[in-house]
């Protein structure tokens, strides 16, 4: 398990999943092996308290957390989550998956992530946005444009985005936009970020569909999550002609096996603030999601969806890893056996962050580019890093989750050996 003294021995949440990936990669390392250990132990770990007046007068405290895992290729980079069950570990792992998936994609940062114990569908307006500007502030001794920089995840947005954008920069006395990315557009914000992670994830299924003979066209689809993800994937696969049969969200589960409408998900979506509800569908059990029969199954929600149990119940042909850390090792290895292929989030789901990276890029050039231009950029990465994730698992025989690995953590440690170690 971990050799770090602040992590529980007998938790087996997402940083034990991320240990037991790295442990896989490790004989494809050759002399780089040396250097793994520095993949098991985050470099900087933050926590924070965030006390706030709430509206009734109360003070209340709430628990934030930045962890940047590694900074060995760049700044750190990744998202801030805020959501009642964030724990350190959590953000540990969320942490360490940026790093693999900043260095799988080359983009040249390093992996960060932050997060909030908070629930903000309980907050006013006000209270989310004294908690958001409290926690910026506090992380503010270790973020900037050049050392780490948040973004959107789990129950934030570019309102959050640009009061973090605020803050950052009232602190320093200048604004600086390329603090924070997934911001407003009027803010230095890039046209395509809010659906570049579910295009991400449409991108890389078209090209493993095309190396398995699998048709996008007809294709049955089911989508675990209908927030900014699940949804842009779901809609980029119905408008080239697949089927949407089933989506889950916190609300329920719907099923048609002759596809739901799109607009009818989004229509749910705006008048009860989930899908349950949705035309044109049949409500199902939460449970009855995982016997549906699809070619292709998007787990865009939270982490750990996939245990052993539910991988040996799957009927799919592909999953896309929307979410961060969605599938447990041990139902890897099932799903591996059972000839179900595992696009790993380290490459499904980089969408959101390349396009992130072209926002910072931007706003560090002043000058803005076309939503067009932002998009053909986006495919020619995604399809460059799948194509080399997907000659290195047939070149060893392993799966993709493996070889992103492979690929991510070799290059992550060649910087670390060319840097060498300070003192
Ligand atoms: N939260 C997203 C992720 O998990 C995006 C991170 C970013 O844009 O920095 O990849």
């Amino acid at each position: 398990m971990s050799g770090l003294s602040y992590v529980s021995r007998s938790n087996a949440g997402p940083w034990t999943t991320y240990l037991a990936q790295v442990e896989r990669v490790l004989p494809y390392l050759g002399r780089l092996e040396r250097w793994a250990e520095t993949l098991r132990r985050p470099k900087r770990a933050l926590i924070v308290d965030i006390p706030v007046e709430m509206d009734d007068g109360r003070i209340e405290h709430f628990e934030g957390y930045r962890v940047q895992h590694n900074l060995s290729r760049g700044p750190g980079k990744g998202g801030v989550r805020f959501h009642p069950d964030v724990t350190l570990e959590e953000v540990m792992a969320l942490s360490a998956w940026m790093t693999v998936k900043n260095a799988a994609v080359n983009l040249p940062y390093g992996g960060a992530k932050g997060g909030i114990r908070v629930d903000p569908k309980k907050l006013s307006r006000k209270e989310l946005e004294k908690v958001t500007r409290r926690y910026t502030s506090e992380i503010g001794l270790i973020i900037g444009p050049d050392k780490d920089i948040p973004a959107p995840d789990v129950n934030t947005n570019g309102q959050i985005m640009a009061w973090m954008m605020d803050t950052y920069s009232m602190n320093i006395g200048a604004t600086a936009t390329g603090v924070v990315t997934g911001k407003p557009i009027e803010l230095g914000g890039s046209l395509g970020r809010f659906k570049s992670t579910g295009r991400g994830v449409f991108v890389v299924g078209r090209e493993i569909a095309q190396r398995m003979d699998l048709a996008i066209s007809g294709a049955r689809v089911a989508v675990q999550g209908f927030g900014n993800v699940g949804s842009a994937a779901a809609e980029l696969f119905a408008k080239y002609g697949a089927k949407i049969v089933a989506v889950q969200d916190h609300s329920g589960t719907v099923y048609n096996p002759a596809g739901i409408a799109i607009e009818d998900l989004y229509a749910a979506v705006q008048r009860d603030g989930g899908i349950a509800d949705c035309a044109g569908a049949e409500r199902i059990a939460d449970e009855d999601f995982w016997d549906i029969e699809t070619e292709f199954l998007v787990p865009a929600a939270l982490e750990s969806q996939i245990d052993a149990a539910r991988a040996r119940r799957i009927k799919t042909r592909v999953i896309l890893e929307g979410a961060n850390g969605p599938t447990l090792p041990e139902a890897d290895d099932i799903l591996a056996e059972r000839g179900i292929v595992v696009v790993p989030d380290v490459i499904a789901n980089a969408g959101g962050v390349t396009v992130s990276y072209f926002e910072w890029v931007q706003d560090i050039a002043s000058f803005f580019w076309t939503e067009d231009e932002i998009n053909k950029r986006l495919d020619r990465i995604m399809i460059e890093a799948f194509a080399k994730v997907w000659e290195t698992a047939q070149q060893h025989g392993i799966t993709l989750r493996t070889a992103a690995y492979v690929v991510a953590c070799t290059r992550i440690l060649s910087a670390r050996e060319d840097r060498g170690l300070y003192p």
